[in-house]
């Protein structure tokens, strides 16, 4: 008899969510969490200027229609604040707390075969039981700490944007170091170029950034309350898992002057739907380069310094093959002359030293060092932990030339061991919460069929895991996105494999699949 029916790992929107629903069925589920609260992404990224990507309407829960009713999103683009006190309001709402363990870190799983059950070790020293385990540790909540030479000889201050101090940091008046340029950089950098001293910037490569134009949420929310099933209707069956209108025509067939109509809208919209304009943007480089020229011509408008502004443009990888940021002023921010720019290309960082960071030939003197060097993308997590099957094999081995899963939801010789949001489904090139919901559902209803069935047993079949690998490769092969050195191809960490881990194929078309697996009495995997 095991201690639990469910183990879940990690209380970010998907562990809270599936313990909400498991629950609810009467099943006996339990939660492990490392941080000391819920909320996950929003918990530990605190830094200045966090926020969502996903207009807030959208990137929210949408099981229960009373919570969807009942809470106020202040702003188009919710902040972290009020996305943590969303994610803290659901724990107290549906009373989620009492069955989590908080400050308790997962380091091992082991399947026992006879006894069809996994034990999970913590770092507290606890094992605990149980007949099924969901990892919803996250794809972005290992964070990347690349090695600098001499980091710990400096005297300064030095934050990571991943685990940003719960109490804040007073950064006016400051001089600041800033390394990374993805989407925390874009955000921390825009936030802080107000308050202190002076500002480096140092960027390897730089981002794609569409404008945001937040501001207060009143007409949307108002809308969204009236229309709310219209909009999750439509997100499920999307390519992006939000409201967007993927562009059916052809850029490269379209005359040029209505091409700059249809980005110049889309620009005033703001979002992330620009680069769903045509639908060969991400298939033909052609199309690609116009977008991308596009935007170049946005920063070129936005930054005075022409030299600097072509230093902010990407030019070494197609749009859109890297998660677009959203910005909120952050091109402007260069124009303000406590700010500077370093391209460590030109200039590669040598080491850091007491007093600042050495640059090809220049010293820099800091107070502070903030590293936005990004996250171990989509395995990190479940690869931070030792997974075993039966056999002794470990997960970790299993994908050491990248990960093997069927549908981004198990994968083959660790039976009931399930992922929400896991590599090879669409995950992080969609919004998140309507990829973790429809994950979450899916287990759910998985975890019913067995019980029902008076079965215990699920795992992929070898042959369905290794088409669906296939098939996630091939489409990726469609697109431009293989080509860039992103943290989808696991590019930003030494030694990991590069292949490309999400499903590019959308999420509309990732929930027919889904749905008819889970119809076809869940073809492909093996049930006993
Ligand atoms: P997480 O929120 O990452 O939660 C996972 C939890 O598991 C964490 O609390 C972690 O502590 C815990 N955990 C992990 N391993 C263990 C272990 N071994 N033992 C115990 N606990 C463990 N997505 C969007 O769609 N739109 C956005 O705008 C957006 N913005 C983002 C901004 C930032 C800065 C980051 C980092 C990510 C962003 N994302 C965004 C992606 C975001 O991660 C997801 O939207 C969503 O919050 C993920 O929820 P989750 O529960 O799956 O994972």
């Amino acid at each position: 008899m095991s201690d639990h029916d469910v183990i879940i790992i990690g209380a970010g929107f998907a562990g809270m969510y599936q313990l909400h629903r498991l629950r609810r069925l009467g099943f006996d589920a339990r939660v492990i969490e490392a941080g000391d609260d819920v909320g996950g992404t929003w918990y530990w990224n605190r830094y200045p200027g966090a926020r969502c990507d996903i207009e807030s309407v959208e990137y929210s829960y949408s099981f229960d229609p009373e919570l969807e009713q009942e809470w106020d999103w202040s702003e188009r683009y919710a902040a972290q604040p009020e996305l943590l006190s969303y994610a803290q309001h659901v724990a107290q709402r549906y009373d989620l707390r009492k069955d989590i363990a908080f400050n308790t870190r997962v380091e091992t799983l082991t399947w026992d075969g006879d006894g069809r059950q996994w034990t999970v070790t913590s770092d507290d020293g606890t094992s605990r039981t149980a007949q099924y385990v969901i990892a919803a540790t996250g794809c972005l909540s290992v964070p990347s700490r690349p090695q600098f030479e001499g980091l710990e000889d400096f005297a300064g201050e030095v934050y990571w944007t991943s685990r940003w101090p719960h109490e804040g940091v007073d950064l006016a008046g400051k001089r600041v170091a800033v390394i990374g340029t993805g989407s925390s950089g874009l955000q921390t950098i825009t936030a802080i170029a107000p308050v202190v001293a002076e500002l480096t910037v140092f960027q390897r490569t730089p981002s794609f950034a569409v404008p945001a134009h937040n501001g207060p949420n009143d007409e949307r929310l108002a809308d969204a309350r009236t229309r709310y099933r219209e909009i999750r209707e439509y997100s499920r069956m999307s390519r992006t898992g939000f409201q967007c209108h993927s562009g059916t025509r052809s850029l490269v067939e379209t005359e040029i002057d209505e091409v700059q109509r249809e980005f110049g809208k889309r620009w005033a919209d703001g979002g992330l739907c620009f680069s769903s304009a045509f639908k060969d943007i991400l298939k033909d480089m052609k199309a690609n380069e116009v977008a991308a020229e596009y935007v170049r011509g946005r920063i070129r408008e936005k930054v005075k310094d022409p030299q600097l502004a072509e230093k902010l443009s990407p030019r070494t990888y197609p749009i859109a093959s890297k998660r677009m940021c959203v910005d909120t002023g952050y091109f402007e921010v260069y124009n303000q002359d406590n700010v500077s720019l370093v391209d460590i290309n030109e200039q590669p960082i040598h080491r850091i030293t007491r007093r600042g960071i050495v640059a090809g030939e220049t010293r820099h003197e800091f107070d502070v060092i903030i590293f936005a060097t990004g996250f171990d993308a989509m395995t990190g997590a479940l690869n931070a932990m030792d997974i075993r099957s039966g056999d002794g094999r470990s997960l970790r081995e299993k994908w050491a030339h990248g990960p093997r899963t069927y549908l981004g939801l198990m994968s083959a010789g660790f039976p009931n061991l399930f992922m929400i949001t896991g590599p090879q489904s669409p995950s992080v090139l969609s919004n998140m919460m309507t990829s973790i919901e429809y994950h979450v559902d899916w287990i759910t209803r998985a975890l019913e069929y067995l019980r029902e069935h008076g079965l215990n047993r699920m795992e992929p079949a070898p042959d369905a895991e290794d088409n669906w690998v296939n098939t996630t490769n091939d489409v990726a092969a469609l697109t431009v996105m293989p080509q860039a050195a992103s943290w989808y191809m696991g590019a930003n960490i030494p030694g990991k494999q590069r292949v490309f881990m999400p499903f590019a194929g959308g999420v509309g078309t990732y929930k027919q699949i889904g749905d008819g697996v889970a119809v076809a009495h869940y073809h492909g995997f093996e049930l006993s």
